[in-house]
């Protein structure tokens, strides 16, 4: 790659896991400075920390929208940004999940999950080239992903070290500049006064496609039952619509190693009590859509 600008960034060589020194920032563009905004808290402080650092003008909030987020999500996005005094850039590619399970013959679930690679990656992707070629920017990502979180630090910066056409650089301040533990959500609540998404009030941990998420696992599929039956009835519906379908014996959740659908899984809960589920563990692979 040419004209590779190294910049080291605070804290990344202390902690020792993230790589440090691996800015790519080609020279010949003005960086800008883009926070991947989901919806969620940390990444709408983020947000917020950037602006105030590099200006509004050297800043985009970004988001990918998939069609099934909470209303009451773009009611918080739109609060904080206004909050900031930026406009969302949101890019959407006009399917649902589901239309996306339909069109690649195959249903999301906790192991893979085309909806976020074509819904949200491939989106990012595509935005972040046009940044380079039509504006002559070089965009820096900024994530909302805290400490505790920080193999999906390395896997993001893995992935957009080798995805894109050249390297894009990114960043995490909460992990790498921020010495204290911040409390994002007290922050919003409390200073910004912006009520946080309803879902987190739900118990979700985190606040993506309105608690319908593949990925999530039996304790969460557990948790929308019990606190969201709508949704989780969306949610079989889907499921049996694919499986009709397709006439195949598919499903998003797992049992021992075998399909098990909604359906069933909902007769079960209906059966020993809803509770006694929601403490299953979710052995799932986090997506990138949450990156709050
Ligand atoms: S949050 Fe889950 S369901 Fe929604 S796009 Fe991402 S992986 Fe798919």
């Amino acid at each position: 790659m040419n004209n590779v600008k190294t910049q080291k960034t605070t804290d990344r060589s202390a902690l020792g896991i993230l790589k440090a020194g691996t800015d790519n920032l080609n020279t010949s563009r003005k960086p800008v400075h883009v926070a991947m905004f989901s919806g969620g808290a940390s990444s709408a402080y983020i947000a917020y920390h950037i602006v105030q650092k590099y200006g509004k003008e050297n800043c985009i909030l970004f988001f990918t929208d998939t069609l099934w987020e909470d209303e009451d999500n773009y009611r918080f996005m739109d609060e904080v940004a206004e909050y900031i005094g930026m406009e969302i850039t949101t890019r959407i590619d006009g399917r649902t999940p589901e239309e996306v399970f339909h069109d690649v013959r195959f249903l999301g679930n906790s192991r893979m999950a085309k909806c976020s690679e074509e819904l949200k990656v491939r989106q990012t992707l595509v935005y972040l080239e046009e940044l380079r070629d039509e504006q002559n920017l070089e965009p820096i990502l900024y994530f909302g992903i805290g400490p505790h979180e920080q193999h999906r630090a390395i896997n993001l910066q893995n992935f957009y070290e080798h995805n894109p056409l050249e390297a894009i650089s990114t960043r995490f301040p909460m992990i790498e500049t921020f010495k204290e533990d911040l409390d994002t959500k007290k922050i919003i609540r409390d200073e910004w006064k912006i009520a946080l998404p309803r879902m987190y009030g739900l118990g979700f941990s985190h606040a993506n496609c309105a608690g319908r998420c593949v990925r999530g696992g039996l304790g969460h599929y557990a948790l929308l039952y019990n606190v969201w039956p709508d949704q989780y009835a969306e949610q079989e519906a889907m499921e049996e619509r694919f499986r009709e379908k397709f006439d195949k014996d598919v499903s998003i959740l797992k049992r021992n190693s075998k399909a098990f659908t909604l359906k069933e899984y909902r007769e079960l809960m209906d059966t020993h009590g809803v509770e006694k589920y929601l403490s299953e563990k979710d052995d799932t692979i986090p997506c990138v859509c949450s990156f709050s």
